[in-house]
């Protein structure tokens, strides 16, 4: 069976053409599974019967399982899904003010082997299929009440998002298209650890997601211990990769910082990452570590934190220190599928 999220988007009009029906049912089957709250094919009640049990014996529409819901008192809410296979990812919504942002995942564990994060802590299994990305949307959408829309996408789950960029890329026309969830990629946001090459290839696709890339440090020597995959390219090529996407695509890049209490939080670095970031068009995101069971990481104190962001101001940084939320649901990426393991 054909999975009906398959971003290929002449997939369904082709079938639509097949059945010798009146091209609109495609976008009527369209808004039904982007724009409404429908679970199944059976719920598209503007269809006639006969179509909707046709749909439903040539398409698959779900085919993960919500393994574990959990509901934090700020509105985060984090899911488990269940692959086919029997895999987990995990995938986050976000209530801020008006936004509605959801984090999602693109592999089932990850490669990068970040000595820090939980999702690499077994390596990686397999790369997500872009109907298994796009169902991550649904699910978190569906979520919501009848009468919200999710308004922004970041790629910061799982996994690599550049490691997977062709599955990925599909998913997220998808996302932005009128047809599909329509949120503007403005509002859509990659994460990367920095791969060159995968950053020059995304900036000649011409689109404008907003790129964030993950320093954690602003020299190689420590950046090789924190980022090991940083011993194959160096920090050097990956700003100029980020540079060239923001000369591409217009859009204003963020570096991400995780602050470790003791590793990468003292006035050197601090001083370091300035200079490193000076002159260029960028938003700092410091990121004060949430603890891993079982890693011997810890958060640095408020006034550590505090300490770090007057120094990087004072010259002329733009920072932001990103807040907490859904720390009680384990909501940092990868945590949920350890204790559930
Ligand atoms: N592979 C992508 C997406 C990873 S998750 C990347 O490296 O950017 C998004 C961000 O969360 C990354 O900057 C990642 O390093 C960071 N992160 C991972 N584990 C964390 C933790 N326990 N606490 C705080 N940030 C963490």
């Amino acid at each position: 069976m054909q999975h009906i999220l398959d971003p290929d988007t002449q997939l369904l009009d082709a079938w639509v053409t097949q059945q010798r029906l009146p091209i609109f049912r495609a976008a009527q089957i369209r808004r039904w599974i982007y724009a409404s709250q429908a679970e199944s094919f059976a719920d598209m009640t503007n269809l006639p019967l006969e179509l909707r049990k046709e749909l439903a014996s040539h398409f698959q529409w779900w085919t993960t399982r919500t393994a574990a819901h959990q509901k934090a008192e700020d509105g985060t809410e984090k899911l488990l899904l269940e692959l086919a296979d029997g895999k987990k990812i995990e995938c986050v919504l976000l209530r801020d003010g008006e936004r509605r942002t959801i984090c999602i995942s693109t592999q089932v564990g990850c490669a990068m082997g970040c000595v820090f994060c939980a999702s690499g802590l077994d390596g990686v299994d397999r790369n997500l299929t872009s109907g298994e990305i796009v169902e991550q949307m649904l699910r978190l959408g569906r979520l919501l009440p009848a009468d919200e829309r999710l308004s922004h996408i970041v790629v910061m789950g799982m996994g690599e998002p550049l490691a997977n960029l062709v599955n990925l890329m599909p998913a997220l026309a998808i996302a932005s298209q009128q047809e599909g969830l329509g949120i503007s990629p403005r509002r859509i946001t990659i994460s990367t650890v920095g791969l060159p090459t995968a950053m020059q290839r995304l900036a000649e696709a011409a689109v404008s997601y907003n790129l964030a890339v993950s320093l954690h440090a602003a020299n190689d020597a420590l950046r090789n211990k924190l980022v090991p995959v940083n011993t194959k390219s160096g920090l050097t090529p990956i700003l100029t990769a980020a540079d060239a996407y923001f000369e591409a695509s217009g859009r204003r890049l963020t570096y991400e910082y995780v602050l470790l209490g003791g590793v990468n939080d003292r006035r050197e670095d601090a001083l370091q990452l300035a200079g490193l970031l000076r002159g260029r068009p960028a938003l700092l995101n410091l990121i004060p570590y949430n603890p891993v069971a079982g890693l011997p990481y810890k958060t640095p104190a408020a006034e550590t934190v505090e300490a770090f962001s007057s120094l990087l101001t004072e010259r002329g940084i733009n920072i932001q220190v990103r807040r907490r939320k859904g720390s009680r649901i384990d909501a940092a990426c990868g945590q949920l599928r350890r204790t559930k393991a």
